[in-house]
């Protein structure tokens, strides 16, 4: 029987409420599919500052390296908000990025047929929505040198970021790219500016260069600001798109308001020999506690840990089955219910889902 050892890391806030009955799913998984699971715990983010002054203790990474995936939480709250820099929750996640290489972020945006009227655009437009971003995650305007402020001879001031890509970065990333298109609708949308920026010219070429070795993928490409306005006019027409740091933080969330709400957005990153699936969303200290938090992104990050780790393909499936029964049966968690109805608390919707997918068995 194959082993796969899953750390586990809830953080802050409702990520130690979410993560939990993501786990309680795989392990459901588990028992059924002939796989074991084994899973380990370890401090990350504010949590772990409370307890060892670091947000990434040696310990944790330790356990990210020797496992076969990470599944993430939150981190973040305001108990740390004025921490200095080094000390903030955040840098956990951005260093375990880091360290683990983890360059590709995916991010499915999908509106759920139930859910259509939870989105802040019409039904005629996001009805049918399925796709995903894939955004580089370790380079571009975020990460290029030189970056930094410093003073004038006038008296004013010059603030500046480098947008910067090597070949290397690219080509990797569209690798990734072009591998997710195959599992999904074979259809790959690369976004740029090569109208005005230089490092688009590279990363069109090298995209284009890769396409030769995915005949069987359709490529096209699309300026950034043309995707930013087809997004919320058709979102329908796209199936896998992918872009630099800057272009795919801003078109993911503007991608996430086609499916409704912050609790239902998973994401994998990968790129090294460890993937890590996260929610989307953050720790949410406004409900943080109370039980009510929707662990639906957390889930269905599990299913993509077993989709792209594991390649645990028809059981990633079952999960998002049982999910879209769960929906389809009426359960709703606060943030997607509507006014005045019934409301399922975090555990409660867990049990429901893991009941759901004993019955995919
Ligand atoms: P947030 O995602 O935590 O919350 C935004 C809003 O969405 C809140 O009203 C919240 O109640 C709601 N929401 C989010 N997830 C939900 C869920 N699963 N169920 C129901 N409602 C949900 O974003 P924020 O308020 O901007 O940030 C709060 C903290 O989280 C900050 O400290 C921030 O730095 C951190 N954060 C962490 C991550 C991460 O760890 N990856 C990501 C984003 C924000």
């Amino acid at each position: 029987m194959a082993t796969y050892k899953i750390a586990v890391l809830p953080g802050d806030g409702i990520g130690q409420e979410v993560t939990p009955e993501a786990e309680r799913v795989l392990a459901t998984v588990g028992k059924h599919a002939g796989v074991s699971f084994e899973f380990e715990r370890a401090l990350i983010g504010g949590a772990a500052i409370d307890a060892t002054g670091h947000p990434l203790p040696d310990e944790t990474l330790r356990l990210c390296r020797a496992s076969n995936a990470i599944l993430f939480g939150a981190v973040g709250g305001p108990k740390w908000d004025d921490a200095p820099h080094e000390k903030r929750p955040e840098r956990g996640l951005l260093a375990v990025r880091k360290e683990l290489d983890l360059y590709a972020n995916l991010r499915p945006a999908r509106c759920f047929p139930m859910l259509v009227d939870a989105s802040p655009l019409k039904r005629s437009i996001v009805e049918g929505t399925d796709l995903m971003v894939i955004r580089e995650l370790t380079g571009g305007l975020y990460f290029g040198e030189p970056r930094g402020v410093e003073k004038l001879a006038d008296g004013g001031t010059r603030a500046i970021n480098t947008m910067a890509y090597t070949s290397r970065e690219v080509e990797r990333v569209a690798r990734v790219a072009f591998d997710v298109a195959r599992k999904r609708r074979r259809r790959l949308t690369s976004v740029d500016k090569v109208n005005v920026l230089v490092v688009s010219q590279l990363w069109r070429e090298v995209v284009t260069r890769v396409g030769k070795d995915y005949p069987d993928v359709t490529l096209d490409h699309l300026l950034v600001d043309n995707c930013a306005m087809a997004l919320v006019q058709r979102p329908t027409g796209f199936d896998t798109i992918v872009t630099e740091n800057t272009f795919g933080d801003i078109l993911s969330d503007e991608a996430a308001i086609l499916a409704g709400s912050m609790g239902m957005l998973p994401s994998a990153s990968l790129g090294g020999a460890v993937g890590l699936y996260e929610p989307v969303h953050g720790t949410a200290p406004d409900i943080a506690g109370k039980g009510i938090a929707n662990p639906i992104a957390a889930i269905l990050s599990a299913a993509m840990l077993l989709r792209y780790s594991f390649d645990m393909t028809k059981d990633a499936d079952r999960i998002d089955a049982a999910v879209l029964q769960v929906l389809e049966a009426g359960h709703r968690t606060a943030d997607i219910a509507p006014r005045g109805s019934r409301v399922t608390g975090t555990k409660e919707m867990g049990d429901l889902i893991v009941r759901a997918l004993e019955a995919q068995y």
